[in-house]
């Protein structure tokens, strides 16, 4: 009898390894982006470990441009730029206007960090262009941004913490503007009670799976007019903001 019983048993967990290694499997398959190992592919859609794979691309330059290119992404990757001991970047690019991306940067501007870049891109594809149709029933033709390398402490002081824009790592987004030309903006749309102000809420939100740091006007009168958007190295204890 207790033979039998301990065959059962070893039977039961036998079958239950096999139920999780055919779930596993077909997650796998199906759904890539849902596990921490495979490898991130800016053509799938947004899942639970995209963020994470996402911020860890800052420290593997090749790998992001790569990436990018894959998707189909226009950009020029930018030299080397290292100014003083806090300043600098190693990988940035600049999304070349025209693109697959709706977000277009001048000549003159400065790129970003390969990892921002890309969790842009997702954004713009999978996030904002999405809510613009809901809302507006049109597509974003347009994203205005503030920039994003500049070799600064946050806020501009003269002593503390460096800001992630002196590596490039962050981006001040702060304006969509539709097909038809309407300009939906942070500063003038922020606090507004219909689709506009549903489409601000539903970008920033969206954007928190993607960035470490996301910091709109809810987070303080600094960012009244633009959404931070950063893939800051995630701390000891995976600090992480989204307000
Ligand atoms: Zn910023």
């Amino acid at each position: 009898m207790r033979r039998m019983r301990k065959i059962l048993v070893r039977l039961i967990l036998i079958a239950l390894v096999a139920l999780a290694g055919l779930l596993l499997f077909g997650l796998a398959r199906d759904h890539p982006e849902d596990l921490p190992w495979t490898e991130l592919d800016l053509g799938q859609p947004i899942g639970t470990f995209t963020g994470r794979k996402l911020a860890a691309l800052a420290d593997e330059g090749g790998r992001c441009t790569e990436l990018l290119r894959r998707a189909g992404v226009r950009f020029t990757a930018l030299p080397a730029r290292r100014d003083g001991l806090q300043c600098g970047y190693t990988h940035a690019v600049r999304f070349i206007a025209g693109g697959s991306l709706s977000i277009g940067y001048q000549p003159a501007d400065l790129g970003n960090n390969c990892a921002v870049a890309a969790a842009l891109a997702l954004w713009e594809w999978h996030v904002v262009q999405p809510a613009a149709l809901a809302q507006f029933g049109q597509r974003v033709e347009r994203i205005e941004h503030f920039g994003s390398y500049s070799c600064r402490r946050i806020y501009g002081r003269d002593e503390g913490a460096w800001s992630e824009h002196a590596t490039a790592n962050a981006v001040d987004i702060a304006a969509f503007v539709l097909e038809d030309g309407r300009r939906i903006s942070v500063v003038g749309d922020w606090d507004d009670e219909g689709a506009p102000g549903r489409f601000l809420d539903e970008v920033r939100d969206g954007a928190c799976d993607l960035f470490a740091t996301v910091l709109s006007p809810d987070y303080n009168e600094a960012h009244r007019d633009h959404f931070h958007l950063d893939q800051a190295a995630r701390g000891a204890f995976g600090w992480r903001a989204c307000r």
